[in-house]
């Protein structure tokens, strides 16, 4: 009994194992044909002041449809791109690109828009990285101080003066650094005043039930005078209602980011939205 029990479950294991090793050399061919075929592209979401209500800028999302028409959600894809070492060249495609649009966004919309753009551990750490950095700027002419790279707390668990060097060069350039999804990581906090950082991003998480006032709200109040004490700015993410708006607006949180300002569009829509929709929100919000 207890013999073809484990038979069973080790049969299964291993199928299971079989399957995801199935499924990371299918999605690893997918997406290296993806890089040479133009199934990738770049859409930017607004950051809005919430103090005056226009949009000071936008962060660079990955997108990615295949030819036959599926469109597979960055939440997929990246973590196998960041898995099967793709992400250095994912990641560099998709800077270059930002760079590139945000020069011509900033042109047409007459003011010049920071540009947010995520950047993986293993790229962080990837020897070249820097280079590709100095190039994406030069190339496409975008100021560096319109710059900045979001990166995640894991970053802070690698060797840290390795992270130091990395990132003291990344701000010796004018480009500035955010860290993505604060308070979702397992970091100690001695890093923030380790490392130089100019803003911190509050996780969508914490902003989605805020106006409710349970224990996130605490949080977020706590996130916003902490990075404020320590001369940051604090950016929400996920902002999905006036009410959420008013609780952050309330706190002095600096920059608004989600769906009730605009998804993530591409180029072209982007720059029609920040046309439009500036005397939109005020109007209707009083911000
Ligand atoms: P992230 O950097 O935290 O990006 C914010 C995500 O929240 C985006 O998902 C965005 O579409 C979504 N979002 C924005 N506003 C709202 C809202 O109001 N409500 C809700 N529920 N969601 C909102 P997306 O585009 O699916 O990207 C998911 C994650 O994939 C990103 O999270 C980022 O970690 C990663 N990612 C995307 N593009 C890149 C890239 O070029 N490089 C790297 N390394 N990572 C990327
Ligand atoms: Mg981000
Ligand atoms: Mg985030
Ligand atoms: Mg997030």
């Amino acid at each position: 009994h207890a013999k073809s029990s484990a038979r069973n479950s080790y049969r299964w294991f291993e199928g299971s194992m079989l399957d995801e090793t199935n499924d990371k050399l299918e999605m690893a061919s997918a997406l290296r044909h993806a890089l040479t075929r133009r199934e990738l592209s770049v859409v930017y979401q607004p950051q809005v002041c919430l103090l005056e209500g226009h949009v000071i800028g936008v962060e660079a999302l990955a997108r990615w449809r295949t030819a036959d028409g599926h469109s597979i959600s960055p939440d997929r894809f990246i973590p196998a791109a960041e898995d099967n070492g793709l992400i250095i060249q994912l990641g560099e495609w998709v800077l270059r690109r930002a760079c590139e649009d945000v020069v011509e966004m900033s042109a047409k919309a007459g003011v010049p828009l920071r540009l947010a753009v995520n950047v993986s551990p293993r790229q962080f750490q990837d020897r070249g990285w820097l280079d590709v950095v100095r190039r994406a700027l030069a190339d496409s002419g975008l100021p560096p101080e319109q710059l900045e790279l979001e990166i995640t707390e894991g970053i802070f668990m690698e060797d840290p003066r390795e992270v130091v060097d990395v990132m003291d060069t990344v701000r010796s350039l004018g480009v500035g650094i955010v860290v993505d999804d604060f308070g979702t990581g397992f970091s100690s906090l001695a890093y923030l005043s380790r490392f130089t950082i100019d803003k911190l991003k509050i996780d969508r998480s914490f902003v989605a039930d805020l106006a409710a006032g349970g224990t996130d709200a605490a949080i977020v109040d706590t996130i916003i005078l902490m990075a404020h004490a320590l001369g940051m700015t604090v950016v929400a993410e996920g902002v999905e209602t006036l009410a959420q708006q008013e609780y952050l607006q309330a706190r002095s949180c600096d920059v608004g980011q989600g769906f009730r300002y605009s998804a993530a569009l591409p180029p072209e829509e982007l720059i029609e939205h920040i046309g439009g929709s500036e005397a939109s929100w005020r109007a209707s919000d009083d911000l």
